[in-house]
């Protein structure tokens, strides 16, 4: 893994600030890659407490080999409860914070999903994010910058994470022995996420998630088929996000399909179903049907009546269909 993050320079210019002492305290790396964030955070937790920094970590001191195993005093990952830091927990943080390095003369709390951490967590955690110890650093993973209090983001030095290559995600996908088929489509689908990839590439149900969605574009064509589709999506609720995101990756490729920008090289079925459906919808069409999933989605995030969510998103998707005809 370490060869694919050297592709980018962010790991070589972390190490020069490292090495000239001037590295935030409060580093924030955003992707809505999980996989992205947990690879890069430990990237960055080695290179800081690393005995022999070149321009990345060098792997094999016995920092690097500690933290490798999840096994480094001073590298603590939060939240260790739940899924989300809470106010208490981020209390106990505080408390740690001040507390002298173990084994080394740095500390670095590592904090997941931060962007998820309440207002009053967010806050607490501010004050000594503007006033750390000199030995601390912060690493915040952050999916949705949106929801990061500005004062919190004033604070940190923000990396934007890159996503991955078809190569890169192919070399990380080698272990599950994927058919061809399921391959391009777990690539299609993931949309440059090595985390979702591996989701798909382990769910039995992809396949057949890739075949309803593609189904549904192609054939609920009228009101009356909606009550069909509707009634299966009622039972998907919990693989519904991931849905809308094979939903909006479907227009997305009809838009490049349309406008001739498509970089993918398909296999020919998928090809010609593309080149099918893109002939049904136009542009604004498409581009219509692209933000209604991201109505739906917020609509998901906001605990929405799931059912009502569902009739609302395939109601408007058959509005924006039939409306530019
Ligand atoms: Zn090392």
């Amino acid at each position: 893994m370490i060869e694919i993050l050297k592709e980018n320079k962010i790991l070589e210019n972390l190490s020069k600030e490292i090495k000239e002492n001037k590295l935030s305290h409060g580093i924030m790396l955003i992707s809505d890659d999980d996989f992205a964030l947990t690879t890069y955070s430990t990237e960055i937790a080695k290179m800081l407490m690393c005995e022999n920094l070149q321009n990345c970590a060098c792997q094999e001191c016995l920092q690097c080999r500690k933290i490798m195993h999840n096994n480094h005093a001073d590298v603590v990952c939060y939240p260790k409860v739940k899924n989300v830091i809470a106010t208490e927990e981020m209390l106990e943080i505080v408390n740690e914070a001040y507390k002298t390095p173990f084994e080394t003369n740095k500390k670095i709390f590592i904090l997941n999903n931060a962007s998820e951490m309440n207002n009053q967590a967010q806050n607490k955690l501010l004050k000594t994010l503007e006033e750390p110890p000199l030995y601390l650093y912060f690493i915040l993973n952050v999916s949705n910058e949106s929801k990061v209090l500005p004062t919190v983001k004033s604070r940190c030095r923000k990396i934007y994470l890159p996503k991955f290559t078809i190569q890169q995600m192919k070399e990380e996908l080698k272990e599950y022995n994927l058919s061809s088929d399921v391959l391009e489509d777990v690539l299609i689908f993931s949309n440059g996420s090595i985390a979702l990839a591996k989701k798909f590439a382990q769910d039995e149900t992809f396949v057949n998630t890739v075949n309803f969605v593609l189904d549904l574009w192609l054939n609920m064509t009228h009101s009356s088929l909606m009550l069909k589709y509707a009634s299966k999506l009622y039972l998907k609720k919990n693989s519904f996000e991931d849905i809308l995101k094979i939903f909006s990756k479907v227009a997305e490729l009809l838009i490049y399909e349309k406008t001739k920008t498509n970089k993918l090289q398909l296999s020919t079925k998928r090809q010609n179903q593309f080149s099918i459906l893109a002939e049904q919808f136009s542009l604004p069409a498409l581009k219509g049907i692209s933000e209604n999933c991201i109505t739906a989605n917020e609509r998901l995030q906001r605990n929405c009546n799931y059912n009502i969510t569902i009739d609302m998103f395939l109601m408007s998707f058959l509005e924006e269909k039939n409306k530019w005809r």
